[in-house]
């Protein structure tokens, strides 16, 4: 299915005590989507109003907090940002502090001046303040547009919300319900009762009861799905937010929550029948698609070999492992379904390789023999964290013997999408970087993937380098690169000495 247009994602920030919680209290109540008033009102970390036909979808935690911890993890789902200042106090150290993410994140935004019924303030005063630090308001030599509201009274909300209807109009945020699921958690906890609960934005995809889910290594089914007005749902269509029961674990803010099994069922289903692979009633692991998330963006020489002793669950499984390691990288000496033996660890050991157990708990004996015989086991219960681990490890074996040059350091500061292909908006630290360079992905000391660069833009401008303190969008060959933010990439040469 083609890209459609889905509502866009909203965050309030500006300094404390300024108006955010109330403004975003207002809206709720005086916008609740006409189909679902009466339902008894939960947090869940966003809610979607309608305004005018159209539909809006507000974080409602304000602040900062949340944003960095997604910030963190590379995920965003924010698409338009409401800056609020107080019309009695001005630009305050939160503000200035706003003006800064706003700028970094290079989203559309626009400033609130709230608490204009209280007596004697001049919004215009703000405006002054605001182009001091380089937020230029319409009527202030620039065109960000401004709303002179009261939270408390509801004047002007309206135009508020219209505004921002407005602004995602010309955005034209877009989203394909039928691509592969991708939903951001925006809050988790431990309930008493329902065990962990996840609240998620759909970021593309549509998030479904009963599918089968993971992120990062936690696995999980959707048991229940439910909106702000705790109305139980059967789908979420992107841009929307909604509450998961069913994870087994509780997610950190930020994470990716993904669909297991759509993939695996099509590939299943397009390679030779009869062919062993997992059944997902047999195996608790499966299915997952071992390729989803994978860097494969290097090319073996003649390198050294990752030796593995291979134990699962089931055969199935056991087999779709096999089958995703690629033989030029790693031999496996030994392999079979079962718990990791004593005959393991000393064929381990002797031949200097790792114990690998799929969806096995390991014993605590055995563990300590290991352990005492210098023989690693590594555990794991999702295939593609298996498969990416084992790259990472290759990788490591395939540090470089001849000497590397670095040419230039850039680190990637945001991440955006366009036309279903991630950017990584990036500043150079150091030196220079060009477009046909060698490049390493780095995630602190680790070197996660040598990329290679598809397009350098400048603005909307293609681009052949970029020197020290300048910005820049990245694309790269391998679409599945898995960069976030605060990853370093390397431009380095090769010495000939
Ligand atoms: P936050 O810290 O930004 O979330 O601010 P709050 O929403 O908690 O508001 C701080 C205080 O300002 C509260 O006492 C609110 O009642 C008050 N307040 C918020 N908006 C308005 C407004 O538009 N007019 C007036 N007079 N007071 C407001």
């Amino acid at each position: 299915m083609a890209q459609q247009l889905r509502p866009p994602v909203i965050t309030i920030m500006g300094h404390v005590d300024h108006g955010k919680t109330t403004l975003l209290d207002y809206i709720r109540k005086a916008k609740v989507a006409a189909r679902e008033a009466g339902g008894i009102t939960q947090h869940i970390g966003a809610y979607q109003v309608e305004h005018q036909g159209k539909k809006l979808t507000f974080i409602d935690t304000p602040g900062h907090a949340a944003f960095n911890k997604m910030r963190e993890r590379g995920a965003d789902v924010t698409d338009l940002i409401v800056l609020v200042v107080a019309a009695n106090d001005g630009v305050k150290p939160q503000t200035i502090e706003s003006i800064r993410h706003i700028k970094r994140s290079n989203k559309p935004f626009l400033v609130a001046i709230n608490k204009i019924d209280m007596e004697g303030v001049y919004p215009d005063m703000v405006k002054a303040q605001l182009a001091e630090h380089d937020i230029l308001v319409q009527g202030y030599g620039g065109d960000v547009e401004t709303i002179e509201l009261s939270a408390k009274t509801g004047k002007n909300v309206d135009k508020l919300l219209e505004t921002l209807a407005v602004m995602a109009e010309l955005a034209e945020f877009k989203a394909d319900p039928e691509a592969p699921l991708e939903a951001i958690v925006i809050e988790a906890t431990l309930d008493n009762k329902r065990g962990p609960v996840a609240s998620v934005i759909v970021k593309n995809g549509t998030l479904k009861v009963r599918q089968d889910l993971t992120v990062e290594d936690i696995e999980g089914r959707v048991r229940q799905l439910t909106d702000e007005n705790s109305n139980q749902l059967q789908a979420v269509l992107p841009g929307s937010p909604a509450e998961i029961v069913g994870l087994k674990k509780v997610p950190p803010v930020g994470s990716m929550v993904k669909e297991v099994g759509r993939d695996y069922a099509e590939k299943v289903e397009n390679e030779a029948a009869g062919s062993e692979l997992v059944d997902a009633d047999q195996s608790p692991a499966a299915p997952v698609d071992p390729f989803a998330d994978l860097d494969v963006d290097f090319a073996f020489g003649d390198k050294e070999k990752l030796t593995l002793i291979i134990k699962a669950d089931v055969e199935g499984t056991l087999e779709v492992i096999k089958q995703n390691l690629d033989p030029d990288s790693v031999e496996i000496l030994a392999s079979g379904v079962g718990q990791v033996t004593e005959q393991d660890i000393e064929l381990a050991q002797a031949s200097d390789a790792r114990i690998i157990a799929f969806h096995i708990k390991v014993p605590t004996k055995i563990r300590d023999l290991a352990k005492q015989n210098g023989v690693k086991i590594k555990e794991y219960d999702v295939i593609y964290k298996l498969i990416e681990d084992l790259q990472k490890q290759i990788l490591r074996l395939m540090e470089p013997t001849i000497d590397e040059v670095v040419i230039g350091e850039a680190e990637i500061l945001q991440i955006f999408e366009m036309k279903g292909e991630r950017i990584a908006g990036v500043r150079v630290k150091t030196g220079e970087i060009k477009r046909s360079d060698l490049m390493h992905l780095k995630r602190g000391d680790e070197i996660l993937a040598n990329p290679v660069i598809k397009s350098m833009m400048h603005g909307k401008e293609e681009i052949q380098s970029l020197k020290a303190k300048n910005e820049g969008g990245l694309t790269f060959k391998n679409k599945k690169l898995n960069f976030q933010v605060g990853d370093i990439l390397q431009a380095y040469k090769e010495s000939d000495e």
